[in-house]
């Protein structure tokens, strides 16, 4: 019997890893820039930490994580999400007296058992990054910017970031009273979840994609306007830094994610152009202030971002970058000139030049076939007479010039012609 991929997980094949180190490549190169570090961590960790990170009654930790026993009788999960086991390292390296701000990202597979759809994975791909140890609100700002470059940096028109305070342990409470109220009011017209919802997690309600609930919820209050004054200020504060990084956003305030650990600036950038189906978020992230001494650590606060890899790149077009051609294609006659080849296949690959040659003994004719499909910008013809000579005919797949190459001492003639831009 054949045995297939576990439903929601993908194989990424080679012609589609392109897109996907396009995009990585972009990141790391706008991480460096905003002085954001790499971490890894591991993808199981134990399954308190999500529950006591990402919230007991959220979605995720309710419905979706996989979670199993381990031989010793421990619970373990793999990773929903890559800040709690960011937040633990943090904290297990007593990294805040190390350095007051640590600004980190990470890249990684995250597991949820969501039910699978486009956009919509098990088995997905997250790029993320995490600032501790300031509450300024220009390293709110500086995130959204940095997420705005990667967007700029692979060319994705029409993400619109769309942003909202959810307030603090002052003021939050305050509007979960408010909306509690509301939510009773609007009952009867909620979906089962949402009723539930009104009780254990009532923001939730909030981004229930339910049409019902939607329209039951238009016109809840909003946390935007119980803000206390020190939520009033760091939000415009935020604003103020996206005004200064180029930025431009829209307020949304029924962005409250899906995560239990968010206070004050939350904020999601959403595709509204193109072929994206529902699943139309590309990144979320937002503060999360109590979330380090929520896990035993100092009180230090924090504010992160997770985009989808699979998501954003299918945001993005082909390029012709992506195709990863040889430039030079050894075609040989006999087995003297395909030793020669492989000599210089090994001297040009040492110097990072993209050299093929093909496998078995095959006919110039299909050779040449492979050499085209492959998209090889040279074909060096090798044969018998070459091997006695120490040449090699150069043939430019584009123009079907063809010269002679004296090699007799050394590649660099050859190196020297493959790297000839007339043929780029
Ligand atoms: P979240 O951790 O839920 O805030 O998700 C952050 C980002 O990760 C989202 O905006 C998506 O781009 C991506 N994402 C979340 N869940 C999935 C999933 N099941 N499949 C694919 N991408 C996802």
């Amino acid at each position: 019997m054949k045995i297939e991929s576990v439903r929601g997980m993908n194989d990424l094949l080679p012609e589609a890893s392109a897109k996907w180190h396009r995009v990585e490549s972009a990141a790391r190169r706008t991480f460096a820039a905003f002085g954001y570090r790499e971490v890894r961590t591991p993808i199981i960790e134990s399954t308190e930490l999500f529950v006591r990170s990402v919230g007991e009654t959220t979605d995720i930790v309710e419905k979706e994580t996989y979670t199993f026993t381990d031989r010793n009788g421990k619970s373990l999960t793999l990773r929903p999400e890559g800040t709690a086991g960011i937040v633990r390292a943090y904290i297990e390296s007593n990294r805040h007296t190390v350095e007051p701000v640590s600004k980190w990202f990470y890249v990684g597979p995250m597991y949820r058992h969501e039910r699978p759809q486009k956009g919509r994975y098990r088995e997905f791909f997250q790029i993320g990054a995490e600032a501790f140890g300031s509450d300024d609100p220009w390293i709110d700002a500086e995130q959204l910017a940095l997420v705005a470059e990667i967007l700029a940096a692979v060319k994705t028109p029409g993400v619109e970031l769309r942003l909202n305070s959810l307030g603090c342990a002052t003021c939050r409470p305050l509007y979960r009273a408010t909306l509690t109220r509301f939510l009773d009011g609007v009952a009867d017209r909620l979906c089962g979840d949402c009723q539930r919802r009104s009780a254990t997690n009532p923001l939730r309600t909030l981004d229930c994609k339910n049409p019902g609930c939607i329209e039951a919820t238009a016109s809840a209050p909003t946390t935007i306007e119980v803000l206390c004054d020190a939520c009033r200020i760091h939000f415009a504060g935020v604003q103020a830094g996206l005004a200064d990084s180029g930025v431009s956003f829209v307020l949304e305030p029924r962005i409250v994610r899906g995560l239990d650990y968010y206070t004050h600036t939350t904020f999601e950038f959403v595709a509204t152009l193109g072929d994206v189906g529902a699943q139309n978020t590309v990144c979320g992230g937002g503060r999360y202030d109590g979330l380090v001494a929520a896990l035993g650590g100092p009180a230090v606060p924090g504010v992160g971002f997770a985009f989808g890899i699979e998501r954003l790149v299918s945001l993005i077009a082909d390029d012709d970058a992506d195709k990863q051609t040889p430039l030079i294609f050894f075609a040989t006659m006999g087995d003297a000139a395909a030793r020669f080849a492989h000599r210089a296949l090994a001297t040009l690959r040492r110097t990072s030049i993209a050299a093929e040659c093909d496998y078995g003994t095959k006919s110039l004719k299909a050779q040449l076939r492979r050499a085209g499909a492959l998209g090889a910008i040279f074909v060096a013809i090798v044969g018998d007479t070459e091997v006695g000579r120490n040449v090699v005919q150069l043939k430019n797949m584009a123009s079907g010039e063809q010269t002679e190459v004296d090699v007799s001492s050394g590649l660099d003639a050859l190196r020297a012609r493959l790297t000839d831009t007339a043929h780029l």
